[in-house]
């Protein structure tokens, strides 16, 4: 099938990619200059293991193509993706506006035929209907406009960053709303491949489920299923603060109501709190919206306030091991917002930096992928160190903020003779607690 994909971030660039590694025609539309000539040179614009792989492997099959130039998309594809950024704005809704500028582009760019525009972005609930709208705006002027045909579907994306090529290839399930039959069944007929398990690592699984609904419906379930996961991290951390103050193992206690297949033992981990681009502009975007309908979501507000205060937690647990930190010097191990990706979003360690310099601490980090890139120029506060034994040196304490693999097989003993004090703060419950305190270490852990 013919595919334009609009916007080629995290989510738009591995669809784009993983749909042509299928046997889909893919062009790739973004409005990056840059982006787009590194794409066309087959590299990936951002971190994502296994996609350059995928781009290149496309490119060569003659599958995908990388364009700026939005009309020459439109007229490939008979499936439409818009898949631009939906941030938060300032009071917690989201900016439309990208999406808005794509919808009307595409609505000049018709000519003639059947078109399913897909919102692949994460939108509001009612985005569907407003996108018709905007489309149709468009369109206005048009003097063939009984030629050109069109349905809006919401095909919300759930892909983690870090593994979002595996996730796109084996999805726990896929999610397409719609009033229309006709544009059902033909996003059915693009993810075949994928629902037919294909690319899947296991390929003896049983098809992946597809969740057939209304676009309202669809655009609710993107947000309650982030709203879910990011109240059952802020769940588990306000246990991990009640076991801290009473003796219990907060690791101990997630294993154990993990193991009720009601509950799950994953997104129990507790630590410094959720990050990242997707959680905290979901969950406020929810709170949101209920508010527009009379509603106020307490739970919601809950969840994100009990996150503010996670993220001060490790301030607090310094100042009880260093007392005053102006003057200290604190190294960060780890600043992305998670492992396996170079996205800064919300990231847990701009928070800590912040706090920390804004007490008078001196602030230096080490991470695996800022530490290498060019991204390492763009920080303020915080000296970025290429190397470990550069993070250490002379480092009052030691702030463990991301689980990166690599973290786990630190000389750690080298480390304790380059640091001014041997504290450590494994602000995601990583490390072994029981060997550092062997070596020397004061090792302070979350509600352990
Ligand atoms: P991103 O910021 O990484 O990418 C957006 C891309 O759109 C950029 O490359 C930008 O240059 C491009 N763009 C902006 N305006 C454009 C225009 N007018 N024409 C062409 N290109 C344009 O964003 P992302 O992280 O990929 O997120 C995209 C959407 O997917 C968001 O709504 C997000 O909430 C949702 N989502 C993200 C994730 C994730 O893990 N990142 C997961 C699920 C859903």
């Amino acid at each position: 099938m013919r595919v334009c994909v609009i916007g080629t971030g995290y989510v738009g660039l591995v669809t784009g990619a993983c749909l042509a590694y299928v046997g889909h025609d893919v062009i790739c539309v973004d409005n990056n200059e840059e982006k787009v000539k590194l794409m066309k040179s087959g590299q990936s614009p951002i971190h994502e293991p296994g996609l350059p792989e995928v781009i290149s492997e496309s490119i060569r099959q003659g599958k995908i193509e990388f364009t700026t130039d939005i009309a020459s998309g439109v007229k490939h594809g008979e499936i439409l993706f818009i898949a631009v950024g939906t941030p938060s704005l300032p009071d917690g809704r989201s900016d439309m506006r990208y999406v808005e500028a794509v919808a009307r582009s595409i609505g000049e760019s018709l000519t003639e035929g059947y078109r399913v525009i897909v919102n692949k972005s994460t939108v509001p609930i009612g985005s569907g209907d407003w996108v018709r709208m905007i489309v149709l705006d468009g369109m206005a002027g048009k003097s063939n406009l009984d030629q050109i045909q069109f349905d809006v579907v919401s095909n919300p994306e759930f892909l983690r960053e870090g593994v979002a090529v595996y996730d796109t290839f084996n999805p726990d399930r896929i999610v397409v709303g719609s009033g229309s039959d006709r544009a059902l069944k033909l996003m059915q007929d693009l993810y075949k491949p994928i629902i037919d398990r294909s690319f899947a690592d296991d390929k003896t699984l049983p098809p992946v489920p597809v969740v057939v609904t209304d676009l309202n419906s669809a655009e609710m379930i993107k947000y309650a299923a982030n709203a879910f996961l990011a109240t059952k991290i802020s769940f588990v951390n306000e246990v991990a603060n009640i076991c801290d103050r009473v003796g219990a193992d907060v690791k101990e206690v997630a294993k154990g109501i993990g193991l009720d297949s009601r509950i799950g033992s994953k997104f129990l981990q507790a630590g410094i709190g959720w990050g990242g681009s997707c959680f905290g502009k979901d969950v406020s975007a929810l709170i949101y919206t209920a508010e527009d309908y009379g509603y106020s979501t307490e739970i919601l507000k809950a969840c994100v306030r009990v996150n503010e205060l996670q993220r001060t937690l490790v301030v607090e647990k310094l100042q009880q091991a260093l007392k005053i930190l102006k003057g200290k010097t604190i190294g960060l191990l780890g600043m992305t917002f998670k492992p396996d990706t170079d996205d800064m979003r919300d990231a847990p360690s701009i928070t800590l930096i912040d706090q920390l310099s804004r007490l008078g601490a001196r602030v230096k980090a080490y991470d695996p992928l800022v530490s290498q890139s060019g991204l390492r120029q763009g920080f303020s506060n915080v000296i970025v160190e290429t190397d470990l034994e550069r993070l250490a040196d002379g480092c009052d304490a030691v702030v463990l903020v991301t689980d990166w693999q690599e973290f786990l097989t630190i000389d750690y003993a080298k480390m304790l003779t380059l640091m001014a004090h041997p504290v450590i703060i494994d602000a995601r419950n990583f490390l072994d607690g029981k060997a550092l305190e062997a070596l020397g270490y004061k090792y302070i852990g979350i509600g352990r």
